[in-house]
């Protein structure tokens, strides 16, 4: 898929921006603090109204004004689209796909995908289980839109039984109604651990070629899926694992209460690395982590491959100047297939640019 042209308004620090990117490697250069992280933050949106660093859609707002704008022209599929987000302060976003509006934001995944890797992605293999969740779940919400309409419904029904624990010393009748949300609870996680076991075991096989292709065949990296204790097997049917949950959050119930915390879910999960069999979080060298960190991203790239039948969209956030030199051939070399907007401080010029070169400046795209 390829992403034909970008057009902002008012998204962060640009007031009126557009970018004609060609298929291939597009690099964009520019001093610091000039928009880069921006465009690329605006191009992901597109995949999945997410953003890899702003909690709230308002953060993407420009400071001062009301409404933002994102327009994108993407070829996928042998079709053209044309996908829009449109934001406003103190309203529920909007997304359009060829000027129909969408139901769901899952539903833009079916058109365009994109992978971003960013220097904080280097510490993904280090960070808490949240950074590894967040990973997973990004990539899951592009390729099926019933795991995105899942977890958005899990974060309400989480915040809404947070609420109810915060508050029940204060007014007991919020109790009543605890059993209902630790129902729906379940079913709605039952269905999260489902698809991310499903898609953990296909990243564990994509996954440990890379590394070792990485490391001159000296490292071998494995993957596991970490859920709730009480799932015995987390890619059964999520009706088998109903009961399964629901018999945890018994067992955590006067914990949850006492803790005034939700114990019990899926929002605990995490995605267990190994390098040679050693839990990667504790024991990886400071190179083992970036090249793990790399080869997740690059087999999550390749497994999009595999379901979509196309190549997404790679989104390189100044990565390249935070590796070394035999890394940065690696991923420059296996990169090769789709589209990539890879951005860099000066003009890099050990980077192929194979499609076109843009500087970004001021919240204006000069191409
Ligand atoms: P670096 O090379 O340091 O990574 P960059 O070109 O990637 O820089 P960006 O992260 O894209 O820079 O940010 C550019 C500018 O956008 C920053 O100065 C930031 O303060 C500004 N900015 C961020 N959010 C908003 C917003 N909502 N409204 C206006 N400006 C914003
Ligand atoms: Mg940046």
């Amino acid at each position: 898929m390829i992403l034909n042209r970008l057009e902002l308004d008012f998204f962060r620090n640009y007031v009126h921006a557009e970018a004609q990117f060609a298929a291939g490697v597009n690099v964009i250069w520019g001093e610091n603090a000039q928009g880069k992280t921006n465009l690329l933050e605006a191009a992901a949106y597109l995949s999945s109204a997410r953003s890899h660093r702003a909690r709230y859609d308002k953060e993407l707002i420009q400071f001062g004004v009301d409404h933002a704008f994102v327009k994108g022209e993407v070829t996928a599929h042998g079709r053209d689209f044309t996908l829009e987000a449109r934001l406003h302060r103190g309203e529920r976003r909007q997304l359009f796909s060829n000027g129909v509006k969408l139901k769901a934001a899952g539903e833009l995944g079916e058109v365009l995908n994109t992978i971003l890797f960013c220097p904080e992605d280097l510490s993904l293999i280090r960070a808490g289980a949240a950074e590894r969740r967040r990973f997973l779940d990004d990539a899951i919400c592009q390729l099926r839109p019933k795991y995105a309409a899942a977890l958005a419904e899990y974060r309400r029904l989480y915040e809404q039984k947070t609420r109810i624990l915060r508050d029940w010393e204060d007014k007991p009748s919020l109790l009543d109604t605890l059993d209902d949300f630790n129902l729906r609870m379940a079913q709605v996680g039952a269905v999260i651990i489902h698809y991310r076991a499903h898609f953990v075991k296909r990243l564990a096989a994509l996954t440990p070629p890379i590394q070792s292709d990485f490391s001159g065949g000296r490292e071998k990296l494995s993957l596991g899926y970490e859920t709730v204790s009480t799932v015995t097997d987390p890619e059964a049917p999520p009706k088998d694992l109903l009961p399964q949950l629901l018999d945890h959050q018994q067992s955590h119930r006067r914990a949850e209460l006492d803790s005034r915390q939700c114990l019990s879910g899926p929002h605990k999960d995490d995605l267990a690395i190994f390098i040679d069999d050693q839990a990667a979080r504790q024991f990886a060298s400071q190179g083992q982590t970036r090249t793990a960190a790399l080869s997740l991203k690059l087999a999550c790239r390749e497994l999009f491959r595999e379901d979509t039948g196309e190549w997404p969209v790679l989104l390189l956030d100044d990565v390249l100047s935070e590796l070394d030199a035999r890394r940065q051939a690696f991923v420059l070399e296996r990169i090769d297939g789709g589209q990539v907007l890879i951005t860099c401080c000066e003009e890099d010029k050990s980077v192929p640019v194979t499609g076109k070169r843009f500087e970004v400046k001021n919240g204006t795209v000069i191409s």
